[in-house]
């Protein structure tokens, strides 16, 4: 048991409306058919908003603006003065910054440490990084004067609201893009915060359209003519049909999708370092990460001393308030992702896996999962092959190098994976084995906007971040 340490006062920063329209042309706008559904705090089911959802003369509405904003100004501008509005959003991001961590926190569930601390620094980050290569294009590499698609339709989940945002907006704009952006519909408030940021920083109208809704209302978007460019984070499922959608049609698509990462300890690694990185790896933000370390693969010759220690660190995890500022995991983001973690937990036990979590109080209300570890885990098993996105570990075990590969690589996904060893050759070697995206060495879940991030095999197509994320928004010899 914790005493926590609520910080009131920070409820009060944040000035969340009753209702909210979409944002269309620079304006908040009422949707054509006047109907919405409520954005709730999952750490305690308070509705917190209500929010417009947009149909089809909406979504129609939107990529007008979007695209008349492309040819009236923002194509015509120079990357100089595009650089200035981005730099400009970044400085109003920073001065924003802990109304954007509460409200992110408020409709996420995140623990405020994280929102304030990690997600909205690399939001500003990500801007600020962009806003750079706005008049440097010619020198990215992509051949002189390469060329924007047109009009971008970004689709983004809720596991990172605003950093997702960002990484879509960013380089799209500095490219030359304008866009529509639909966020996730249990996580709108900071998208929305966004739009006031954009008129805050006198952005041309309809450069930055944001449009809410469920998945029907990405489906509109993403099937719309007017779209040159999707670029969608979500779900595999969600990601092929999105594939399957746009095949044959001169839009082009990149995919940020699901993950089932590796964290592979060897017998030579440091060992309170590599337990943070566990712990890390799947807690932070609940597990609701794409490439959390959801699998920990352990070498035999460590495996009682890893489990004891990683145990005794899960006993001081504080679960709870997401804005007390000692909170470590805070609440489950909805109702049916917490369906979805208990379900696959229960299937984890009948296949005859271990399940063991800290003794923790979760608060009555809201949406609330326990930080979980099983042992005795199989590779058959579905606790080790599908994604649970939810503060949820499996351990399994190797004995040599060439077993953690082969363990690491057998799914579908390839996102991430993480290697804790003393031996730099070893890292070397299993990053060129490792078919992941990104490899962290001796960490796990560090991101920074100058390195590209992105998958292999299911995990999606395209490259979000560094110079890299630039080429998803232009028309560019793919060879280059
Ligand atoms: P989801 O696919 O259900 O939803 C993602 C977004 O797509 C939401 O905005 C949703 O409204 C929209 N959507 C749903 N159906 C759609 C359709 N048919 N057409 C167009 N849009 C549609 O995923 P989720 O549950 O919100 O997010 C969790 C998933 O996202 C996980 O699988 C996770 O791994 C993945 N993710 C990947 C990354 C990455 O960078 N690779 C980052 C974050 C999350």
């Amino acid at each position: 048991k914790f005493e926590y340490a609520p910080a009131p006062e920070s409820r009060a920063v944040v000035d969340i409306k009753s209702s909210y329209g979409l944002f269309i042309g620079g304006e908040f706008v009422d949707p054509a058919d006047g109907t919405s559904f409520k954005s709730i705090n999952p750490s305690n089911e308070e509705v917190l908003a209500d929010i417009a959802e947009a149909r089809q003369a909406d979504i129609d509405a939107a990529v007008k603006a979007a695209r008349d904003a492309h040819t009236r100004t923002w194509a015509k501008l120079s990357g100089r003065d595009r650089g200035k509005y981005l730099f400009r959003i970044a400085r109003i991001i920073q001065e924003r910054a802990r109304e954007l961590a509460v409200l992110e926190s408020l409709d996420n569930g995140k623990p405020i440490r994280e929102s304030r601390d990690v997600d909205i620094p690399l939001v500003a980050a990500h801007f600020f990084y962009y806003a750079g290569w706005a008049d440097k294009l010619d020198y990215a590499g992509f051949g002189p004067d390469p060329k924007p698609y047109g009009v971008a339709g970004q689709i983004i989940p809720w596991n990172f609201p605003m950093l997702m945002l960002a990484w879509k907006i960013a380089p799209a704009l500095a490219t030359g893009n304008t866009v529509v952006l639909k966020p996730a519909e249990t996580t709108p408030l900071t998208a929305l915060l966004f739009a006031e940021i954009c008129q805050q920083a006198d952005l041309p109208p309809g450069v930055v359209n944001i449009v809410t809704g469920a998945g029907d209302t990405g489906r509109l978007l993403v099937e719309h003519p007017g779209v040159d460019k999707v670029a969608f984070t979500g779900s595999t499922e969600v990601g092929k049909a999105i594939a399957r959608s746009v095949a044959g049609t001169e839009k082009k698509a990149t995919l940020e999708l699901g993950g089932k990462a590796a964290n592979i300890i060897f017998d030579d690694a440091p060992i309170d370092q590599a337990i943070e990185g566990i712990v890390n790896g799947i807690f932070f933000n609940q597990g609701h990460v794409c490439c959390a370390g959801s699998r920990l693969l352990v070498q035999e010759s460590i495996y009682d001393d890893v489990l004891t220690s990683l145990k005794r660190r899960l006993g001081t995890l504080r679960v709870g308030d997401p804005l007390d500022k000692n909170t470590d995991v805070g609440a489950i983001n909805s109702a049916e992702q917490l369906t979805r973690i208990r379900e696959l937990s229960e299937v984890g036990e009948a296949e005859g896996a271990e399940r063991w979590s800290p003794e923790c109080e979760l608060p009555e209300r809201g949406f609330w999962f326990p930080p979980t570890v099983f042992t005795g885990v199989s590779q058959a098993h579905r606790i080790a092959r599908e994604e649970i996105f939810g503060p949820v570990l499996s351990v399994l075990t190797f004995r040599t190098p060439a077993e953690a590969v082969e363990k690491a690589n057998n799914t579908p996904y390839g996102l991430s994976a993480g290697v804790w060893t003393d031996k730099g050759s070893r890292i070397l070697w299993m990053s060129q084995q490792l078919r992941a995206g990104v490899v962290w060495a001796n960490t796990f879940n560090r991101f920074d906007p100058t390195s590209p991030f992105g998958g292999y095999k299911e995990s999606g197509y395209g490259r979000e971040g560094g110079r890299h994320g630039l080429q998803a928004y232009l028309k560019v010899d793919e060879a280059a």
